[in-house]
Order: structure tokens, then sequence, then C-alpha cells
């Protein structure tokens, strides 16, 4: 793999990079001169691959603007640019792995790219709780490929940073001085190859392909569910490497005992070193993913902006990515401040206005105070009598989550208060949830009440 061709001597590249030249005057024409330089100018063309041009942008900012106001005219001047009709494929830059290690223009998947793939490391990691474990196995196979830690297996649901794992083991391995074969594949790719090997007659080729690696990682092998032939593949391929001394990283979205659709045999192998999954990370672990992506676009977020985001969104880092890069937006070229009703409008805007089925605040309020024999005013009023404080935040609670309330208008409706102290009511009883069984029963009962699926 290492000796294919990259994008830099390929000779067709420099036609491309003037092109886009070109093509980055051309739309630029019509657009500030400040603008231009910051957000088309900096655009650099990395790879192509057939029809599709790699380009990448010096941050997610940046990329997410171009795509979304000048993706189409760029495609369009570029292809003129090149008499041949081309596709951009537009990601970030953040951080580059060393020149002589740039990744070969071929190996590229089409959903995903370099700069994407760069970004990926162990200090872009956010650890936390959920997922301690994946990422202590992961930073051990980094250090000690062949140890203790063979195979690995990362299982979890999607978007809580399998893939990302994968790529910091391997652009650690790259980066490391001493130089090691390393493949880094989808299963889907595995599958790929290994079909058109088999159509092809070149099996034996496409074998020693994989065999002649030290590290070889394949991502989301549950892909591998219910197809015999590639399981076989694997399973001799997973032989050969390991008696060899070699290491394997797998990840999946499940354990490997609930493959039902791969052979025992194989299933035992897969979980015979390291099976670590990650779980959903709580709030604390989102906000400082937040805090940390925001950091690394420049832009210093308040703590309370970073916690609102991270308790507003579900538990998948990839949905946070895209709300917290909309937010950025906002704040760098709308001139907006980060601030709490900033979060509830764009939070507003990408989940939608409550639904009609949605109940109402007013009616979880009501609920509230009537379970804990309350009236309306009580568990809305001032007072912080003990009997009254613990219900007002169960409501608070409840109003958030499934009413779709903002920090601001839960403060308004609860006796005007500033929004801290309702964010503080949210944040202690989504703490005590996990350990205050008797909370837990009341909470659920009220969902029951309210029909509140959970
Ligand atoms: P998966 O492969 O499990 O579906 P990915 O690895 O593609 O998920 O992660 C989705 C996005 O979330 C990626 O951009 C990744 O960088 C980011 N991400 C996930 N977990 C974390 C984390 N703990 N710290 C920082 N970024 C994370
Ligand atoms: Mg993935």
């Amino acid at each position: 793999m290492d000796d294919q061709l990259t994008f830099e001597q390929d000779p067709e590249c420099f036609r491309f990079r003037k092109a886009l030249e070109k093509a980055v005057e051309a739309v630029g024409d019509t657009m500030p001169e400040a603008q231009l330089a910051r957000f088309l100018k900096p655009l650099e063309l990395r790879g192509r691959e057939s029809h599709i041009c790699y380009v990448t942008a010096p941050g997610e900012f940046v990329a997410t603007w171009v795509r979304d106001k000048y993706l189409t005219q760029l495609e369009s001047a570029l292809s003129e640019e090149l008499g041949e009709p081309v596709q951009i494929c537009l990601e970030a830059r953040l951080h580059e792995p060393p020149a002589d290690r740039r990744l070969p223009v071929q190996l590229q998947p089409p959903s995903s790219d370099m700069s994407a793939i760069a970004r990926y490391t162990f200090d872009n990691f956010v650890v936390g709780p959920s997922n301690r474990i994946a990422h202590d196995g992961a930073k051990a196979v980094a250090d000690r490929p062949g140890g203790y830690c063979n195979p690995l297996f990362i299982y979890g649901k999607t978007g809580l940073g399998k893939t990302h794992l994968l790529w910091a083991i391997a652009n650690r391995l790259r980066a490391a001085k001493q130089r090691r074969a390393i493949r880094c594949m989808t299963a889907q790719q595995f599958v790929e190859e290994f079909v058109t090997a088999l159509r092809s007659g070149s099996i034996r080729r496409f074998r020693r392909s994989v065999e002649s690696v030290s590290v070889w990682l394949v991502d989301d092998i549950d892909f591998l569910e219910e197809k015999r032939k590639t399981q076989e593949e694997l399973f001799h391929l997973f032989n050969h490497l390991y008696e060899s001394g070699k290491q394997l990283v797998f990840s999946c979205d499940r354990p490997p005992r609930e493959l039902a659709g791969m052979p025992m045999r194989l299933r035992s192998r897969l979980e015979s070193g390291l099976v670590a999954d990650i779980q959903p990370p709580d709030t604390e672990t989102r906000a400082e993913i937040v805090s940390m992506k925001a950091a690394k676009e420049g832009v210093e977020l308040p703590a309370e902006v970073c916690e609102s985001l991270a308790a507003s969104v579900p538990d998948n880092v990839r949905t946070l990515e895209g709300i917290l890069t909309t937010l950025l937006a906002h704040v760098s070229l709308g001139r907006r401040d980060p601030s709490l009703e900033l979060v509830d409008e764009i939070i507003q805007a990408h989940f939608g206005t409550p639904e009609p089925c949605r109940p109402h605040a007013d009616q979880i309020i009501a609920r509230t105070a009537s379970y804990f024999h309350l009236t309306d005013e009580e568990i809305r009023g001032p007072s912080r009598k003990a009997g009254l404080t613990r219900p007002r935040h169960i409501a608070v609670y409840l109003c958030r989550e499934y009413a779709g309330e903002s920090w601001k208008r839960l403060g308004e409706r609860f006796g005007n208060r500033d929004h801290t102290s309702i964010m503080h009511g949210h944040r202690k009883i989504r703490g005590l949830l996990k350990e205050d069984p008797e909370l837990l029963r009341d909470v659920r009962r009220l969902m029951d009440d309210l029909n509140l699926e959970n």
C-alpha cells in the first residue's frame, strides 16, 4: 500500500490545483475581499479519485460555511476549468500527518477523507467513564501492537467514537519512527476488495496484501453478518495474522456473541482478546467534547453554553458536533454572542418546535404539583422550603426533557428565576436519578401519568 502514487506525485496534480485556483477566483469575483481571503483562498486540493476531488479547508467552520454557500458554484467552476464534470468532497483540515506519511490517493474510501482521518487522534478524543476502557485498550495497542490487547474488539452504537479510536491507533503508529505496515479499512472495503479479487482471479495477491501487514484494523465488522464467504476469508486471515504475532483490531455495533449471523468459531476468535464497549457519553463528557472542539476552532465557549448544548442534544457525538458547527457559524459569521438563548434557538431549529403530542410545560407543572400535593403557586413560586425545591426541580427537569422548553422560558415559568438556578435544578435531578431509587420511582410515575416515553 505504501508504494502507490501520492497526489503530489500524480502528473495531473498541477493541472487540478491550477484549476481550483482559477475556480476560486471565478467564484470569489462576486464576494467581499475579506470573505474570499478567509473562506475560499485557503482551500486546498489534496487528492482526487476519478471525478471526485478531495478539497480541504482550514477548520470545520470554514468547511461548513463553504459547503453551505459555495459548493455548487465551486463545482461548476472547477468542472468548467477542467473540461470535465467533477464533484468536490470538502472536509476540514485540522491535524495533518507529516508529508511523507500522507495517505496515498487511491486508498481513500469515497465516504471519508484524508483530513477527517488525520484528525482522529488520541489528543482529540475526550475520555470519560463511558469510553475509558476502549480508549485505554486502543492506546495500549498503539504503544505495543501485538501485546496483551490482541485482538482488540471495540463495540458500541453509532456516533460514539469507534472509527475515531481505530484511526487514532493507525495515525499514532504511522507517526511513530519505526515503520510498520498498517492497514485500516472498513468491513465494506474488505468485502469489495475480496469480491474483486475473486472475480479477477487475484485472490492470492489479495491475501498476501493483508498477510503482510503488522497491524490490521477493520471497522464496522457487523457488515459481514450473513456474508459467509467473506467470513471464511476473515477467519483464515485472522488466524494467519494472529499466529504470526500481528495485531488485530475490530469495531462493531454489538459484542461478538451477539453477531448471530457469524459462525461460532469466528465469534470466539473475535472475543479472545480485549472486548471493550463504548457507551453514550454522560453530559459532563459531552460538555467537554463541545468545549474542546470549539477551542480547536479558536472559539472559547462559556462553560454554561457547553453544558447547555451537551444537555440538549442526545447522546450521539456526531449530532452534537453538527449542532456545535451551526453554533460556531452564528458566533463567527453572525457575530452573535455564544449565549444560552442562541443554544436554545439552534436546538429548536434543529429538532423542530415541540410536536403537538408533546405535553405542554403547564401540564407537566400542574401534574407534578398535584403528585406532591402542592399548589401551582407553591411549585412555581420563590419559596425555598425543603418540601418545595425537590418537586420544583423535578418539574423543571421534565419540562426541559419532554416539553423542549428553553432555559430562559423555564426561568419565566418558575417565578422569573435566573436561568442558572433552572439549570442547577435540572442538573441536580439528572445526577440524582442515577443513585436515588425513590426519586427515580417518582419521576417514572409522573412520566407514566403524563404519557411520556422514556
Ligand atoms: P462511530 O464510528 O462509533 O460511529 P465516530 O468515531 O465516527 O463514531 O465518531 C463520530 C464523531 O464524533 C467523530 O467526528 C468523532 O471524532 C467524534 N467523537 C466521538 N467520540 C468522541 C470523543 N470521546 N471525543 C471527541 N470526539 C469524539
Ligand atoms: Mg464508524
